[in-house]
């Protein structure tokens, strides 16, 4: 035990900071009051106080993350309530940073989204379907964005899945086409007249006997070739109409 020269209370030796200075290795006064006396000094030179915290947190990078996680966890709502307040104090700089970061780390940002849909996913689904009832257009608009500017992503995916799964796919392609037969018509029909690349490429494998890896300049050339035919063909019709 040890009397504390600044309040006189008799207090444990834990109670005490340690001072290399002092003959008995501790400070005179309790953990207590030096806390009260440093917070004194704090009120009374704020803008010298805070200086020295910068410079020691920027001194002490890992230390001082670990003081701050430490007082987070102990006072959970006071940090939740003052990381709102400075974020509408901040708000701009707070938005403008805030996507800066996500720019830097997309590969976070998606993680974290996935993390929340899974974790959220009955909210989202429901979310997601008030979105599309209230403006499908805009959603139709989202989707071919997001096609746009990945091309190749859901074609590989969709690729890969099916090499996992050929059987599987096949089996679901022949139930969906016997069920759709009408509307694979139509398809075929689309396909054909708007010269998509999976008619084209149909078209080459006929003729050349290959499926796979058909480069697509080749497609490009087919599709040239097509239209071109049905161009003379439709020209021709329209001079014998007109004969
Ligand atoms: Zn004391």
């Amino acid at each position: 035990m040890k009397r504390c020269s600044r309040c006189g209370e008799e207090k444990p030796l834990s109670e005490f900071w340690k001072d290399k200075r002092k003959v008995d290795g501790l400070r005179t006064s309790c953990r207590a009051c030096g806390s009260e006396i440093a917070k004194k000094w704090r009120e009374k030179n704020l803008e010298r106080a805070r200086a020295l915290s910068r410079k020691w947190r920027e001194a002490n990078i890992e230390r001082a993350r670990e003081s701050n996680e430490k007082w987070r966890k102990n006072n959970l709502e006071q940090a939740r309530a003052s990381g709102r307040e400075y974020y509408h104090k901040n708000k701009e700089r707070m938005l403008d940073q805030g996507k800066k970061w996500k720019q830097r780390n997309p590969e976070k940002v998606r993680e974290a989204a996935r993390r929340h849909y899974r974790n959220n996913i009955e909210k989202c689904k429901e979310r997601a379907k008030k979105y599309y009832k209230d403006a499908p257009e805009r959603y139709r608009g989202y989707q071919r964005a997001y096609r746009e500017r990945n091309p190749e992503r859901p074609r590989e995916a969709s690729r890969r899945y099916r090499e996992k799964n050929l059987e599987k796919c096949r089996a679901m392609g022949r139930k969906w086409s016997a069920a759709n037969r009408g509307k694979l018509k139509e398809k075929e029909r689309r396909a054909r007249e708007e010269c998509h690349d999976n008619y084209m490429k149909s078209l080459i494998s006929k003729e050349r006997g290959v499926r796979e890896n058909i480069p697509q300049e080749l497609i490009e050339l087919k599709r040239l070739q097509v239209q071109l035919i049905r161009a003379i063909r439709k020209r021709r019709e329209y001079g014998k109409e007109r004969r």
